[in-house]
Parts: structure tokens; sequence; C-alpha cells
């Protein structure tokens, strides 16, 4: 159910940019979503649809070329692009966390796992030594991480890729965020692993009452863990919907593409239909509707006017001329 009450976060038409030789690339673009406590809310499209730097931003982690040009990304009503870079740096480490796909990005390879976390803790929490190896343990008990106590001890390239996945997960919840967001959490483990890390993300976010923005390419993860989801394309929303009925009655045709593409078991054959084409260059994204050139279904007026992202239904919006056409989803 879309938060109707004041959510936790409501980002608000934002719009970000990256300076470069070849001209501005316009990353995100007007785009605005809200999550709820204890709500997860999906952002999915392919690569370079902007999701990971709309992720970056609401952390305030774009880094040079790139700059916030427009809109608010209000925390519980503050507008914290108001905020110093020091008061940045206390959200980041006591509400939001961020889950990276590449665990090595997050951890540092030249320490021990225990000393990182612990580090984490004593930096933000008034506690003793004691009381931060015990919250450090707890942590890594609550992810599942096998024989914390001796784990802690290694370095990073030490565990598997599943264990370093677990570590930064306790490592993203060791000061008791409100909000993770998790880009692309589980894109480079194995199926098997990748299973176990979706539903400890479940587990701990029923027990912690978190609420997590969910980044990825992949419409199974967004089925195994959104209440909600954004469908990107060339840093705009595209279509916005509960994931039953996004599933049940796609409204955009991107949405219905990624559909397609997710790996299916019909009739004993394994199939698997990619979108033709790519995802266009953002800095020269083309007129109209951004998706005309890759869109089976696209007519006269797809490659003049950009749909603007249009209400179907409460809580469901799409951004198509086609929903224009005829009055809501079909
Ligand atoms: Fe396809 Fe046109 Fe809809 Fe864009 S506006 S998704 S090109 S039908």
């Amino acid at each position: 159910m879309e938060t109707l009450l004041r959510p936790l976060l409501h980002v608000e038409n934002l719009e970000v940019e990256f300076a470069t030789d070849r001209g501005v690339v316009k990353a995100v673009d007007g785009v605005s979503l809200r999550v709820g406590r204890g709500e997860t809310v999906g952002l999915v499209g392919e690569s370079g649809a902007g999701k990971s730097v709309l992720g970056r931003s609401i952390m305030q982690l774009v880094s040079h070329p790139g700059r916030i040009r427009g809109g608010n990304i209000f925390w519980q009503g503050e507008d914290i692009l108001r905020r110093s870079d020091a008061g940045m740096r206390e959200l980041r480490s006591d509400a939001i966390a961020m889950v990276f796909q590449d665990p090595m990005t997050a951890l540092n390879p030249l320490k021990k796992i225990k000393d990182q976390l612990l580090e984490a803790v004593l930096l933000h929490r008034d506690v003793s030594g004691p009381e931060a190896r015990e919250t450090v343990l707890k942590r890594l008990r609550d992810v599942e991480l096998p024989q914390p106590e001796l784990t802690m001890e290694n370095y990073p390239h030490q565990l598997s890729g599943g264990m370093r996945q677990r570590v930064v997960i306790a490592l993203a919840l060791v000061n008791d965020p409100q909000l993770v967001i998790a880009d692309e959490p589980t894109t480079s483990l194995d199926v098997t692993i990748q299973a176990q890390i979706l539903k400890l993300l479940k587990d701990l976010q029923r027990e912690n009452d978190l609420s997590i923005i969910m980044i990825t390419h992949n419409m199974a993860v967004v089925a195994e863990t959104c209440s909600r989801v954004n469908v990107m394309y060339a840093g705009r929303i595209v279509e916005s919907s509960g994931t039953a009925a996004l599933f049940e009655r796609p409204a955009h045709p991107y949405t219905r593409a990624l559909l397609r593409s997710v790996i299916r078991l019909d009739d004993d054959v394994r199939r698997l239909d990619t979108i033709p084409g790519l995802m266009p260059d953002l800095i020269d994204v083309p007129a109209g509707c951004a998706f005309h050139p890759r869109c089976p279904e696209a007519f006269s007026r797809c490659d003049r006017a950009k749909p603007a992202l249009t209400e179907l239904a409460e809580s469901r919006r799409a951004a198509c001329h086609l929903v224009d056409a005829r009055g809501g989803a079909d």
C-alpha cells in the first residue's frame, strides 16, 4: 500500500546531472518517490536507467562532476538537501545506510572485519569497547555469519562472496538505521546464495521495522522482496505501482518487456526474451518517449511528445501515450 501518511522518505521532482566533455548527462530527470516505515520499495530497470545515481543522491554521495540540480529530498519531513556535510554524515551513520553490489567497495581490504565493524560503532555511539564488541557480535549473528567470534578476526579476502555480503549487511545495520538502500545486493552472488541473502534481508526488515529501497535490474528480486515498485528508464520513472498489480497488469510497454526478460519455465521450455536495442545515451535521449526506438507498440505521437506520468488508479501511474489514449491500465 502506498504511503499516504507522512512517509519516512519523500523524494520530490529530483534532478541529478553530470557535466561531461560531451555534454550534460541528465541521470535523474524529475523523479518522485515515497518510502514508508517498514516498506520495501523497488527501483528496477536496466543498467544506465539512473537507479544507482538516484540511490546515491538520496545519500548525497554523488561525486563531482555530478550534482543535484533540482528537487527536494525530505527525511521525516526535513529537507535534507539543506543539511551541512557534517549533518549528512550523521544521517548516513545513524539513519540511512547503503549496501552495495560489490562487498569489496564497502569493506577495507587492509582491515580485519572486527576492526571495521567496531570502528563504525565507536565512531557514532557513546559506548565502551566491550559494549561495542557485543553490538558487533549481535549483528554478525543476525546476519547468520558462521562462527562470528572467529570469522570477525579475518580480512575480507579470506571470506567467500556470500560471507562478505553478510558482513556488509551487518556493517550497514550496526548502528540501527531506519532505511537501507540496497544497490543490487545479490547480483554478484550465485543463485543459491542470492536466495539466502534476500531471505536474510526480509527477516532483518521484519525484526527491525526497517525500510528498504531495493535497486535491481531483476524482476524476480522485485517479486521476492518489494511491496511497491518504480520502473526506471532513461532517468525517469515510467511506471509506479504495487508489486502484485504490476506483475498482473503491467501498464507500460517497458515493464512488459522487463517481465518477458525474467527466466520462465513454460511448457518445459526455458525461455528468456531479451529487450531489443539499448538504453539510450543520456546525453542524447530520444525526443518524445525515450523508449520509442525500442518499443514494439510505438505509434505516431511517441517520437514527438514526452508522455507524462499519469494516474491510472489509486497508487498506480505510468508514462505512456497508450495509457493516455485508453484512459487507464489494461
Ligand atoms: Fe511505447 Fe509510445 Fe508508450 Fe513510449 S509512449 S512506451 S513509445 S507506446
